[in-house]
């Protein structure tokens, strides 16, 4: 089988909430598509529970494209999409941003989820717009950003760095 770095991080030795650069992949025609790791809280410790994950994933589709999209600096946002173990997300980003503009990116989503967002502002809570449309907490999602906030997003995942 393939070897994954991710499941090479020795997940004791991380301190979370961080943000994590996996690997910068090249592409055919010499784009590049750089990989992170969101980790929003400590591994084997903490679980986000699947309703409030869902809902902060739904919320950082759009913020996270607000936030770090730019053509001038040939940067688009692929993907975010929540790890299976419930502590974090991958982010797919076209182009090669740096670990702290996507942390202030990440940052700036998290607080907006925490104090401006309603529940109409959620995309994709419909049965037409979403898989599974009843399994959401906005509560929830404000309540785990105000707890990764006060603990501080740090740009390495072994030495707390907070921004
Ligand atoms: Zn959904």
């Amino acid at each position: 089988m393939a070897k994954i770095e991710s499941f090479e991080l020795d997940h004791t030795a991380v301190k979370a909430p961080y943000v994590r650069l996996i690997t910068v992949e090249e592409g055919y025609h010499g784009d590049h598509i750089s990989n992170f790791d969101l980790r929003l809280v400590q591994p084997n410790t903490a679980t986000i529970d699947m309703a409030g994950l869902h809902t902060i994933e739904h919320l950082l589709a759009g913020l996270l494209r607000d936030r770090l999209n730019d053509e001038t600096a040939q940067v688009r946002v692929l993907d975010c999409s929540p790890f299976g173990c419930q502590t974090g997300f991958h982010l797919m980003i076209l182009g090669t941003p740096t670990v702290t503009q996507v942390a202030q990116a990440l940052k700036r989503s998290l607080e907006t989820i925490a104090h401006e967002i309603t529940w109409d502002d959620v995309p994709g809570t419909t049965i037409k717009s979403c898989g599974n449309y009843k399994g959401h907490s906005l509560w929830s999602a404000q309540e785990w950003s105000k707890l990764i906030l006060k603990q501080g997003i740090s740009t390495d995942p072994f030495v707390r760095q907070v921004i």
